[in-house]
């Protein structure tokens, strides 16, 4: 049984002190929710003092990125050694953002991933299609594609230490999130990929998340799906209260039937 992941990336949004009145509030209203991973990924400037205050509490800290070398110059790039020193378990690579806004290609997605593997972070990696692919009925082999390219290599041990993010981009800050069954057709689909790459077991241990535009009011019926494992939250994840909810949600789903 996989347990379900609430991420909240935090994007360019917070300074440190509005970071820590929304962690702090987050804080105080997961406290007595188990049973469901939560990760809050802020801007770097914020992950130090972020990292103190989620000390003993269930909250994990993830990073937005970072770069695929150990140290070196590199000027304004952050290394895997860096976020897991200030305290990440996790680190989103490949982001549609990333790979749009800065021409991040599957190589250089994939090369990170590696990385943070030997760092022992927990990649959650993100794949999907904008909406002319879609449109051009183009979704699975784009899927596929970044699939392969991004995540190419990995052992059985390496895979099940990645998280995915289905994220169709169309879906992102937009507010037109995938329907369930868009989402879960997809996400059905990522995890035959893995059973063709590795096995049924592997397969069963990956968690696929969903991302783009989740909010309070649909994150229930997406996470209702049998292979929706949680969700990788944008908007939403920078109000405490919408965030707050959609942790609410999956721990109610995990305690009927996940
Ligand atoms: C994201 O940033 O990964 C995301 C899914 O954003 P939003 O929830 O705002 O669509």
């Amino acid at each position: 049984m996989r347990k379900l992941l609430i991420a909240g990336n935090w994007k360019m949004y917070k300074t440190i002190s509005e970071a820590i009145t929304l962690v702090n509030t987050i804080k105080a209203g997961v406290h007595s929710i188990n049973g469901v991973d939560i990760v809050v990924c802020p801007p770097f400037t914020a992950l130090d003092a972020m990292s103190k205050s989620v000390e003993r509490t269930s909250i994990e800290l993830g990073a937005q990125n970072m770069y695929s070398a150990t140290e070196g110059a590199y000027t304004g790039e952050i290394s895997p050694q860096m976020i897991k020193d200030i305290g990440c378990r996790y680190v989103i690579l490949g982001h549609s953002e990333r790979r749009g806004y800065f021409k991040e290609t599957d190589d250089m997605v994939n090369k990170k991933v590696c990385l943070a593997l030997d760092y022992n972070l927990n990649p959650i990696v993100c794949i999907g299609e904008t909406l002319e692919q879609r449109e051009q009925s183009k979704t699975k082999e784009v899927v596929r594609t970044q699939f392969e390219n991004s995540l190419k290599g990995l052992t059985v041990d390496q895979m099940n230490n990645i998280i995915i993010a289905y994220e169709p981009v169309w879906a992102i800050g937009t507010g037109k999130n995938a329907t369930p069954q868009q989402a879960e057709e997809v996400h059905k689909y990522i995890r035959q990929l893995i059973v063709n790459t590795y096995d049924r077991t592997v397969s069963e241990n990956v968690r696929i998340l969903y991302g783009g535009s989740v909010k309070p009011d649909n994150c229930g019926d997406l996470m209702q799906k049998g292979n929706i494992d949680g969700a990788l939250v944008g908007g939403a994840s920078l109000k405490a209260e919408s965030f707050i909810q959609i942790i609410a949600k999956a721990k109610e789903i995990s305690d009927n039937n996940k």
